[in-house]
C-alpha cells in the first residue's frame, strides 16, 4: 500500500512513532494509501529543522528567494496533469476543475509572492520638529505554522506558504489529513527548485494532534489557519495567551442577492457555479440565495431545471459538473442538513445521496435547493459546506440587506443588479470581507482576502500577507542640523 511521508529538512521521512492513517478516495470510497499520523515529536523535529534553516534563509537576498519561488511555480505548472489528477482523486472534485483552477492557482501563488516580495517596501517618516527620521523595518517572524483545509488542498496550502517563505520565514505546515497527497508532492518540487533543506517542512496527521502541536509549540511565532470556525476558536484559545500572531480564515454562509434589474442570463449561469462549484465546498460559495419578488418565480423556473441537468460523477469522468464530496462523514453531515428541509422549508430538488452504478461506495450528493421563509432556521444560520443552497424572496433593498446580514458569518457576498447606485449602497451595507457585484470568484491576488464576524480575523492576499508574516520594527534616528 502506498504510504506518504512527512517532508522534514529536505527529506521524506516516516513518522517517529510509526503510526499511520488511512487515506480515502472519495469517488470510490476505497482506501488509496496511508499517511503519517504525526504527533508533537514530528512537529518538534520539523521545528528544529526550520529553526536551523531560519538564519540563513532570512538573510538570503530577496532576489534569490524570489528566483526559487518562481522556479517552484514553474515546476508546479509543468506538472499540471499529474498534480491535477492527484488532486481530483484525493478530493473528489472534477479533474477539469483541478486542471483549470486548483493547480494553476497553486502555481500562481508562488509566482505572485515570488514577484511581490521584490516590490514590498516599508515606510519612512521624517519629523522636522525633532530633526529625526523614522524608518520601519519589516523583519521575518521566525518559524511560522501554516494549517490548511481540504477543499482546495494545494491552492490554499500554497496561499499561506508562499508569502511566509517570500518574507524570509521558515515554515512548519500541515495540510488536511483528508487531502494530503499534493502537499506531500510539494516537497519534491521544493528540492528541485533549490529551496534549502528545513525552509519548508510538511507534517501530516490529525488536526487535534499534529495541528495542535504546531499551534501550541512554544517557539512557533505565528499561525496562519484556514478552516472551520469552531477549529479557529480552539486555535485562538491556545495561541492568543501565547501572544502568537494569528490569521484566521474561517467559515462562510454567504448571501447571493439577486435584484430584479440584473442581467438575468449572466446571473443564472454564474449562480449555478457560485452554488455548486467544487460540490459547494468553497468557502466563498453563495449558499443563501435571496431573489427580489418580481423575478422570484422566473428564477425558480429557470434555476431548478438547470440544477437538475448538472452531471454528478467520478472525478476522472469527462463532462461532469460535480464530483464526490470529500468524505463519508462529510456526506452524512450534508444529508442530515438536507433532512431539515422537511421541518424548515420545502425541498425543490435534490436532497439525496446518489448511488452510482460504477462507484456505489462513492460519496455523491445530488445538488440541492431548499426554499425557506425565514433566515432564523439552521439551514440559513449554519455552514453546510456542500451542494446545498437555500432560496428565499425579498421585496426591498433594505430587506435584502437585513436578510443578508442576519447570520453569524461575514466572509463574502454577491450582488446582482444593473443599478450602479444600488450596487454601491448595498456593498457598503453588507457585513462581509469581500463583495462581488455581477461576478463571483473573480480574484485578484493583490486584494485583501478575509472575513468579518465568525468568518475570521485578519486578511491574506497581496501585501496584507507579507505584512502578516513580518514584524514591523521602527527605528528613529535624530540628526544634527547645521543651523
Ligand atoms: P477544519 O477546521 O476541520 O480543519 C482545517 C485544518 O485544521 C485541517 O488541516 C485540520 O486537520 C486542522 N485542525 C483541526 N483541528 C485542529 C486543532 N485543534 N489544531 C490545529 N489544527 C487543527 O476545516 P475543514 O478542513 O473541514 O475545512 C472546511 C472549513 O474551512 C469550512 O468551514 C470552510 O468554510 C473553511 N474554509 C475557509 C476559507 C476561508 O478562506 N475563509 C477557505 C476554505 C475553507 P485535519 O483535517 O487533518 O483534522
Amino acid at each position: 500500500m502506498d504510504r506518504l511521508q512527512n517532508f522534514i529538512n529536505g527529506e521524506y521521512v516516516d513518522p517517529i512513532d510509526g503510526k499511520w492513517l488511512d487515506n480515502y478516495t472519495p469517488s470510490t470510497g476505497e482506501v488509496s494509501g496511508q499517511i503519517p499520523a504525526s504527533n508533537d515529536k514530528d512537529v518538534a523535529k520539523a521545528y528544529d529543522a526550520a529553526k536551523s534553516a531560519f538564519e540563513s534563509w532570512s538573510q538570503t537576498p530577496i532576489e534569490t528567494r524570489s528566483r526559487i519561488l518562481l522556479k517552484l511555480a514553474d515546476l508546479i505548472a509543468a506538472d499540471l496533469d499529474t498534480l491535477a489528477k492527484a488532486e481530483a482523486l484525493d478530493n473528489g472534485k472534477p479533474l477539469a476543475l483541478a486542471t483549470k483552477v486548483d493547480i494553476p492557482r497553486a502555481s500562481s501563488n508562488f509566482r505572485f509572492f515570488g514577484n511581490a516580495i521584490t516590490q514590498f517596501a516599508s515606510e519612512a517618516h521624517e519629523n522636522l520638529a525633532s530633526d529625526s527620521i523614522n524608518f520601519t523595518l519589516r523583519q521575518p517572524l521566525g518559524v511560522v505554522g501554516c494549517i490548511s483545509p481540504w477543499n482546495l488542498p494545494l491552492y490554499l496550502f500554497s496561499w499561506k506558504i508562499a508569502p511566509a517563505l517570500a518574507a524570509g520565514n521558515t515554515v512548519v505546515a500541515k495540510p488536511s489529513e483528508i487531502t494530503p497527497v499534493t502537499a506531500a508532492m510539494l516537497g519534491k518540487y521544493c528540492n528541485e527548485a533549490g529551496l534549502p533543506p528545513g525552509v519548508l517542512n510538511i507534517v501530516h496527521g490529525k488536526g487535534p494532534e499534529a495541528g495542535q502541536a504546531i499551534v501550541e509549540h512554544a517557539n512557533i511565532k505565528a499561525i496562519s489557519f484556514t478552516g472551520g470556525t469552531t477549529t479557529g476558536a480552539a486555535i485562538a484559545r491556545t495561541a492568543a495567551p501565547m501572544f502568537k500572531k494569528l490569521s484566521l480564515e474561517l467559515g462562510g454562509k454567504n448571501p447571493n442577492l439577486i435584484f430584479a434589474d440584473c442581467d438575468f442570463d449572466k446571473m443564472l449561469q454564474v449562480t449555478l457555479k457560485s452554488s455548486f462549484a467544487n460540490q459547494g465546498q468553497i468557502c466563498l460559495c453563495g449558499s443563501r440565495i435571496f431573489v427580489q419578488e418580481e423575478i422570484y418565480e422566473r428564477f425558480k423556473a429557470a434555476f431548478i431545471p438547470a440544477v437538475e441537468k448538472l452531471k454528478v460523477g467520478p472525478s476522472l469522468n469527462s463532462g461532469i459538473d460535480l464530483g464526490a464530496v470529500v468524505s463519508k462523514s462529510h456526506m452524512e453531515k450534508i444529508l442530515s442538513y438536507n433532512a431539515l428541509a422537511a421541518s424548515e422549508g420545502k425541498l425543490l430538488t435534490g436532497g439525496h445521496q446518489i448511488k452510482l452504478e460504477e462507484a456505489p461506495e462513492g460519496y455523491y450528493v445530488a445538488p440541492t435547493v431548499i426554499e425557506v421563509a425565514t433566515t432564523q432556521c439552521r439551514l440559513q444560520q449554519e455552514e453546510i459546506f456542500g451542494p446545498v443552497v437555500t432560496i428565499m424572496p425579498f421585496k426591498t433593498e433594505e430587506e435584502a440587506i437585513a436578510l443578508a446580514n442576519d447570520v453569524p458569518y461575514g466572509l463574502s457576498a454577491t450582488v446582482w443588479t444593473s443599478n450602479i447606485d444600488r450596487s454601491l449602497r448595498v456593498s457598503k451595507a453588507l457585513e462581509a470581507g469581500i463583495v462581488w457585484v455581477n461576478t463571483w470568484l473573480n480574484r485578484d491576488l493583490r486584494t485583501p482576502f478575509g472575513g468579518v464576524k465568525a468568518s475570521g480575523v485578519g486578511r491574506e492576499g497581496g501585501f496584507e500577507a507579507l505584512r502578516f508574516f513580518t514584524e514591523p520594527k521602527n527605528i528613529c534616528i535624530q540628526y544634527k542640523t547645521n543651523t
